[in-house]
């Protein structure tokens, strides 16, 4: 079979869905039995997304090996339960340097080397190649950004002439938004007219307009947007708010999208089971238990807004969690700089049934931190710290019950007395060259597991792998000092003796890893350390509830 692919394309304005509407189309094709995968396209300069600010751009998803993407992989990966790489994210930084490599090579043979089309050429090889590495019936691809921004054009050209060259095999999305403006208490369809007329310009016509909005899109409605944009009524989908993400696969199933495409690509679906999915989606509003979560941090705050997107994974690693084990989950938002200014709201912490420090990177708020960790060691309140959740809970244990005041992490205190948490030769040298872009510890790495500890119960098993992106590590020359203490080691990479877990021995659960395994969450196979974290704060709930 040859290998099919559907664009999607946003029109209108960003932010209305596009990567879950990605996802959701994937995981529908999936449930048909064919093998799906994604790609996602960022139309900025970056060459990836390890160099942006999370709070504007959200959370840099990493990939097994070792990529620094956006955070709709994260989508992709959960909602398809695959593991994509590096060839299945790409920027425009990212498809330049690779020409200009090529140039200098002197593989366009002394060629005029020109944005078009050596531009959209390097995309379509990248989106093949995605593809055939996957063997992939099908091949969801996104472009990010919106239609008539000049940033992505070349991406659509790219799509526009993968369509010329194979009318059959490639399929358009576009997912639109219809505002319902509150002085008129109507869904307009104008604006998204408007967006398919500025795809036309860029010759290309969708075969499907996925409609966002607050409301289901009503019949007239629908038959205005078929007349005026060209589509089938069929084909435009309604995509109204959902309490939940994974609810949209079946939401797009009822209105028989997969059935759809299906038929305009000439396939026959081999079997339909969304069942599995539909049960998890459902789980969350029949569950009777609530766990109460406070994930303390510091990306947190945007003028007037919370943008919790910089944490994405790992709300949906809490949710999953939650799930599984029959509960339903509320997440609070602590900032940890409130901890600076007034420590009596550290008061506050037990008022969850577990507190979460997600990873994170600078000098803000870092005391805040270390005096939440030392409340949920003291509270013996659940505690699951991720990357530097896990280096400052080391850093509270040093200079706390070690006595050693002096200790730091060097990425705050350079000259720290006792550097708990320091840096090696090559990521120094890093540093001071000012070589960012790309170079922290990232992707997978083995880790192994010590028999009776919490993580080896949560895991079932002694080896494992999970996914890094930091630069700093815990100091060895600490590590027996702590042990003796007792601070568990009980995660290490054995190739390159580094210490990934630590847990504390007198404490109902307390377990700190240097890796981020929220990127290998899955709603249907949650993580098993969040999963365990769940499990514990569901038992310290219960527990003060029989002691009040
Ligand atoms: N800032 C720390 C480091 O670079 C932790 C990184 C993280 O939490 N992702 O090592």
């Amino acid at each position: 079979m040859k290998h099919k692919y559907i664009f999607i394309i946003g029109g209108v304005m960003s932010g209305v869905g596009k990567g879950v509407t990605t996802a959701s189309i994937g995981k529908i094709l999936q449930s048909c039995g064919l093998c799906v995968t994604a790609i996602k396209i960022d139309p900025y300069v970056n060459v990836d997304a390890g160099t942006m600010n999370p709070v504007e751009h959200g959370e840099v998803f990493v990939t097994d090996d070792g990529d620094e993407t956006d955070q709709d992989m994260g989508n992709y990966e959960r909602f398809l339960g695959t593991d994509l790489t590096s060839t299945n994210y790409m920027t425009t930084g990212r498809v330049y340097e690779s020409v200009i490599h090529r140039e200098r090579n002197l593989e366009y043979k002394g060629k005029c080397v020109q944005v078009v089309p050596h531009i959209p050429q390097e995309v379509i090889h990248r989106i093949k190649t995605a593809s055939d590495r996957a063997k992939a019936d099908v091949t969801v691809v996104e472009i990010g950004g919106t239609v008539g921004e000049y940033e992505n054009i070349l991406f659509l050209e790219a799509a526009r002439m993968m369509h010329l060259e194979s009318p059959g095999d490639v399929l358009f999305v576009l997912v639109s938004y219809l505002p319902v403006p509150s002085h008129l208490g109507e869904m307009k369809t104008k604006p998204t007219q408007h967006a398919t007329r500025t795809l036309n310009s860029a010759g290309i016509h969708p075969d499907f307009i996925v409609c966002r909005g607050e409301h289901f899109l009503d019949r007239p409605r629908r038959e205005k947007l078929s007349v005026f944009c060209n589509v089938h009524a069929d084909d435009v989908i309604s995509a109204p708010d959902v309490k939940s993400i994974y609810e949209i696969p079946a939401l797009f199933e009822k209105q028989g999208l997969s059935s759809h495409i299906l038929r305009k690509f000439g396939l026959k679906s081999k079997q339909q089971n969304l069942s599995a999915w539909k049960r998890m989606a459902g789980v969350q509003f029949d569950a009777k238990k609530t766990v109460k979560i406070g994930v303390v941090g510091k990306y947190f705050s945007t003028g007037d807004y919370t943008l919790s997107d910089s944490y994405i994974s790992v709300i949906e690693s809490l949710k999953h969690a939650a799930w599984a084990n029959g509960a339903k989950i509320e997440m609070d938002w602590i900032n940890s700089e409130d901890f600076e200014a007034d420590p009596k709201k550290l008061r506050t912490l037990s008022k969850h049934d577990g507190i979460l420090v997600p990873g994170g990177f600078g000098t803000r708020g870092i005391e805040g931190v270390i005096a939440t960790v030392r409340c949920c060691r003291e509270k013996r309140i659940p505690y699951l710290g991720i990357c530097y959740g896990m280096q400052l809970a080391t850093v509270e244990f040093a200079r706390n019950i070690l006595k050693l005041k002096g200790a730091h992490t060097v990425e705050v205190d350079k000259a720290a007395k006792d550097p708990i948490i320091h840096i090696n030769p090559t990521q120094l040298k890093n540093i001071r060259e000012n070589r960012y872009g790309g170079t922290m510890r990232l992707g997978a790495y083995a880790c192994d597991l010590k028999p009776g500890t919490k993580v080896r119960k949560a895991y079932g098993k002694t080896n494992i792998s999970e996914r890094h992106r930091h630069r700093y590590e815990f100091n060895n020359d600490y590590r027996s000092a702590l042990e003796a203490k007792g601070m568990i080691v009980s995660g290490v990479n054995k190739e390159n003796n580094l210490v990934e877990i630590v847990e504390l021995k007198d404490h109902p659960w307390f377990v700190g890893v240097q890796f981020h395994p929220e990127f290998k969450s899955r709603p249907l196979a949650p993580h098993p350390l969040f999963r365990d974290f769940i499990k514990a704060a569901l038992m310290a709930k219960k527990k003060q509830s029989e002691t009040h």
